[in-house]
């Protein structure tokens, strides 16, 4: 019996249970409709609980999940009442195992049980650092081989908390190019034979996977938030957790209205805040990214530095922006800086740069009062505990397999 299919939010075709990225129809986003339609906890430690509305056959049995707090210091700092935080990352006094630190690997456990549930035998995928890193995790606990391919400036967040295994293929790209150049490169490599596109936030685990945050969340706060924060880069997250918000609203037991996102980008690369501004469902590079690759340089974090987001695509950012009444914020390193201290010191725990711009934009919406005080507000700590995790755990780097200089160069000389 089949637990899922997907449809398309286009023309409403549907699919079968198959590791399917997009309509034969159109190129809009396929969603997962789950027959449980109701949120029915499993006995499982970490992201298993949620096996209610993640695309897979087999019960999750991992330890890693995201948690939810209510915040006290922090929350009282910025005078609200209902702040919580939903945290991915290792912090092992609050039950937070995700020992890759970052909501990454929540997609990843999913993914890789689906592709092995559907037959496919390796994944490839591109990442500025995060990523990569949680797909080698569960490759190396898994066997199930894959290719990731990182700019040079992700390599060091290329490390794992236990030995690399053979099944992790590491393909570091030369200086001068960036995630964006990686991900080109990816998509060349997955069209090899044996080889499957993980897909970004076209693939349905991925966006479910994260989607547990807001899940964890709703079953924390016993409903559905007022507010939901988030640093973006590709906006994987931000989509995620309005889908899960929609399910959440036809279970019907967690209320009716749906999460307002309130998303933010690092300046000086804000490509989905500009468009926004003007309520663009397109984004024009002369316009919103201009000098992307210096501005990317310039960037303080790097994985929000996405040069072709899934935004106007049809189930994509602009469509969720638009459904929830979302507001984006653009942040100065300055700003992240200063929440980032201000976040690890009243919480207790580090965070990862993203989180930082996630922590600094909750401080401009209350200042300018784009929530009030008693809102219950869900700010997702995307990552962070690798300071925590390294009081625990030795960190191996991983070694890359080669080394592509850019993403046209044929293949045969990458020799992976
Ligand atoms: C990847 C990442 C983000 C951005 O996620 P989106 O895919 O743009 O939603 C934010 N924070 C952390 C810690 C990340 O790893
Ligand atoms: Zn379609």
């Amino acid at each position: 019996m089949g637990r899922f299919k997907l449809k398309c939010l286009k023309c409403g075709r549907e699919y079968g249970q198959e590791f399917r990225l997009t309509c034969e129809n159109d190129d809009s986003f396929l969603r997962a409709e789950y027959l449980e339609k109701k949120l029915e906890l499993r006995n499982q430690p970490g992201i298993g609980r949620f096996h209610s509305w993640l695309p897979v056959q087999e019960e999750l049995t991992t330890d890693a999940g995201p948690i939810t707090y209510k915040s006290e210091a922090f929350a009282r700092e910025l005078g609200l009442s209902n702040l919580y935080i939903g945290f991915s990352g290792y912090w092992p006094e609050r039950g937070a195992f995700v020992k890759t630190c970052s909501f990454k690997e929540l997609e990843a456990y999913p993914t890789m049980q689906l592709l092995k549930e559907t037959g496919g035998k390796a994944i490839v995928l591109a990442s500025a650092g995060n990523t990569g890193r949680a797909f080698a995790h569960v490759s190396a606990l898994t066997g199930i081989d894959v290719y990731i391919v990182v700019p040079d400036s992700g390599i060091s967040k290329l490390w794992l908390p236990e030995e690399p295994t053979e099944s992790i293929h590491l393909i570091r790209m030369s200086p001068g190019n960036d995630y964006t150049d990686a991900i080109n490169l990816a998509g060349r490599i997955a069209k090899l034979p044996g080889m499957v596109p993980e897909g970004g936030a076209r693939n349905v685990a991925r966006r479910d996977g994260m989607g547990t945050v807001m899940l964890d969340a709703a079953i924390t706060i016993g409903r559905i938030p007022d507010h939901y924060f988030q640093a973006v880069g590709s906006g994987t997250g931000g989509i995620s957790a309005w889908e899960a918000s929609i399910r959440l609203r036809d279970d019907g037991r967690f209320g009716q209205k749906l999460a307002k996102l309130q998303l933010a980008q690092n300046l000086p690369f804000v490509p989905m805040y500009n468009a926004w501004q003007e309520r663009r469902r397109q984004i024009i590079p002369e316009l919103d990214m201009k000098d992307a690759k210096k501005q990317i340089e310039e960037t303080y974090a790097t994985v929000l530095t996405n040069r072709a987001p899934p935004y106007g695509v049809t189930g994509g950012l602009y469509d969720a922006l638009v459904d929830t009444d979302g507001i984006m914020y653009a942040i100065t390193k300055e700003e992240a800086l200063e929440a980032k201290s201000l976040f690890e010191s009243l919480e207790g725990i580090d965070i990862l740069s993203p989180s930082a711009v996630a922590a600094a934009s909750l401080l401009k919406a209350v200042e300018a009062g784009k929530v009030s005080r008693d809102d219950t507000i869900l700010l997702n700590v995307a990552g962070g505990g690798y300071k925590r995790l390294k009081e625990d755990f030795n960190l191996f780097q991983i070694p890359p397999v080669a080394t592509a200089r850019d993403p046209d160069m044929p293949l045969e000389e990458l020799n992976i």
